[in-house]
């Protein structure tokens, strides 16, 4: 069974919800602020322990009390944080959102710490072995993401790369990924960049998932809270069972069976281990 090793960012998400979004210049009155834990590689990572993989993060937080927490945090979901440092030089990466009555979000994202992680942090990439699992989103430096994708090759694991938030990778990066993980608007913007890398999983909302020829359904929902994570929680899960040796085919099925399970709790990640 291999491990999953994650490369990318933690963000701790403070979250508004307005009647309507503020105009340029403008000040509104919000309600009570929630704050929770989020960033890609951080979602990505415990989902993945969550089903059951031997998960650790490589990333960066600030030497601040969020970062600290978020450390504890991810200890407490069993995820190695050995090679999660603390820089001393900014802030752990804080997402600042607001959530319109309508459901409608603006996201500003201040990567602090995140913008830090440097190809210096990738030395034990180069250690890992054949069913081990790379999970990488787009949240670091490109350089960096890029980086990390050919030593995991180079080393013989498998190299999964979520297209998120979408950024233009290099054609050589995309076919190193089995599989590229893509939502619909992704794709678009993956197409028209002219890119059309060898493995491409497409996350359909509630339609479900495809790869290649395998179509897997979206689990029913009954009351939908949020569906900030539902990607996410796919990408961590299946990589999960990638790892574990399953088939392609009833890893999308587990990675759809959690991402419906998440979009029933508020925010991207549980509040419990
Ligand atoms: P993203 O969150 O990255 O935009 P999607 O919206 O495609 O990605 O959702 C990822 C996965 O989450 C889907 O493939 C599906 O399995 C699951 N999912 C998303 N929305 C729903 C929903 N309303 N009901 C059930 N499953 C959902």
């Amino acid at each position: 069974m291999g491990k999953v090793i994650v490369v990318g960012s933690l963000n701790v998400d403070s979250i508004v919800t307005v009647e309507r979004h503020p105009r340029p210049g403008e000040t509104l009155i919000g309600g009570d602020l929630q704050t929770m834990f989020g960033g890609k590689g951080a979602n990505q990572a415990v989902a993945a322990a969550m089903a059951a993989a031997q998960v650790s993060m490589i990333g960066r937080v600030g030497d601040d009390a969020m970062g600290e927490q978020y450390i504890a945090r991810l200890a407490a979901f069993d995820i190695d944080v050995d090679e999660v440092r603390v820089d001393p030089s900014s802030p752990t990466g804080h997402a600042a959102i607001a959530v319109a009555a309508d459901g409608e979000n603006t996201i500003i994202v201040s990567p602090g710490a995140n913008g830090r992680v440097s190809v210096d942090d990738l030395g034990s990439l180069d250690d890992l072995s054949e069913g081990d699992v790379v999970l990488l989103q787009l949240e670091l430096s490109i350089d960096v993401v890029e980086d990390a994708a050919r030593r995991a090759a180079a080393a013989g694991a498998r190299v999964v790369l979520n297209l998120a938030p979408y950024a233009d990778v290099s054609e050589d990066v995309l076919s190193l990924a089995d599989p590229v993980i893509v939502n619909e608007h992704e794709a678009q913007l993956m197409r028209a960049a002219g890119r059309d890398p060898r493995s491409v999983l497409i996350t359909l909302g509630a339609d479900g998932a495809s790869w290649g020829d395998i179509s897997v359904p979206a689990d029913r929902v009954d009351e939908v809270v949020d569906t900030t994570g539902a990607g996410d929680s796919f990408c961590g899960t299946l990589a999960a069972r990638l790892a574990a040796g399953e088939h392609r085919e009833a890893a999308m099925r587990a990675a759809a069976a959690a991402a419906a399970v998440s979009v029933g709790w508020p925010g991207a990640q549980p509040s419990e281990p």
